[in-house]
């Protein structure tokens, strides 16, 4: 009988970098090169209008772009409304926003 501690062991969790496909983070980084200046605050997504509404998670998706991850990254940038709400909290100044729609368009062909 396995016996309820109320609690779970997360899963292991690791990057592959040699299997991750660096092309879409290349493009991002070009184009914004100031989300290198992210300083992982939230503030993007603590604001968010779909935060609010759904687990949608700004932040925790331009990490994954970032790590070469895009697995149901399509799914989740899809709940962005693009109101802006998070570019105008923004401690790095980053057009947040613009990042947004720039990986709708190009996570489209990723789906
Ligand atoms: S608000 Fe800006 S600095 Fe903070 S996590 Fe979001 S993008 Fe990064
Ligand atoms: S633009 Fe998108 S990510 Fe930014 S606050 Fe609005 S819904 Fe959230």
């Amino acid at each position: 009988m396995a016996l309820n501690f109320g609690f779970t062991i997360s899963q292991a969790r690791s990057v592959n970098l040699d299997t991750s496909d660096w092309n879409l983070v290349n493009k991002t980084l070009t184009r914004f090169p100031e989300l290198q200046s992210c300083i992982a605050c939230g503030g993007c997504t603590a604001t968010c209008t779909a935060g609010n509404l759904t687990e949608f998670n700004f932040r925790r998706v331009h990490t994954l772009v970032r790590r070469g991850e895009y697995k149901g990254l399509y799914e989740e940038i899809s709940k962005c409304m693009l109101c802006g709400k998070c570019r105008l909290v923004c401690p790095r100044g980053i057009n947040t926003r613009a990042v947004a729609l720039f990986l709708k368009s190009e996570l489209e062909g990723k789906k």
